[in-house]
């Protein structure tokens, strides 16, 4: 089994009831502080809830990101929507233990990953020990981002 880190963001319908949803369908047994945060990327839409999720998965990285994008389905994603904009659920594979992935369709750690707080800090408080490959340790990057706002 490998411990992997999974993303859940929505800013559609029933926000906290989705991601609840979305957690209990990967199984995850840890589930950080849902958080309220403001859209990225792309202006005059609703606020996010986004969360972290912490698994044991027994599916390789591919078969896992397939997984999440078939709870996303699940869940009522459609992707008729401009990149970045509003939807009900978007599941994100952060981490697959320590593992380096940069492939057509699937970039582990997440490419944007380490420049986004409200990632990295569902991240911290699920394990402050963490160390994100090819950045460094979460605790060092959150603090470098708080030093640049
Ligand atoms: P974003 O999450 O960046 O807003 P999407 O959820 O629409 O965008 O994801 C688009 C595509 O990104 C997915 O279909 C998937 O193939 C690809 N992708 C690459 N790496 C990852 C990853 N680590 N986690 C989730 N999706 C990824
Ligand atoms: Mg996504």
């Amino acid at each position: 089994m490998v411990r992997a880190y999974v993303g859940l963001g929505s800013n559609l319908g029933d926000r906290e009831g989705t991601i609840l949803a979305a957690a209990e369908r990967l199984g995850s047994h840890r589930l950080s502080r849902i958080r309220e945060t403001e859209p990225w990327g792309y202006p005059d839409q609703p606020w996010f809830l986004n969360a972290a999720a912490e698994l044991e998965t027994g599916l390789a990285p591919r078969e896992l990101l397939e997984h999440l994008l078939e709870i996303e389905r699940g869940l009522g994603r459609t992707r008729n929507g401009p990149r970045y904009g509003p939807r009900m659920v978007d599941l994100d594979l952060l981490l697959y233990g320590d593992l380096v992935v940069a492939e057509p369709g699937l970039t582990v750690p997440h490419p944007r990953l380490a420049e986004r707080l409200f990632v990295l800090e569902p991240l911290f408080e699920l394990n402050a020990g963490l160390f994100i490959p090819g950045h460094g340790p979460v605790g060092a990057l959150i603090r470098g981002l708080q030093s640049k706002a």
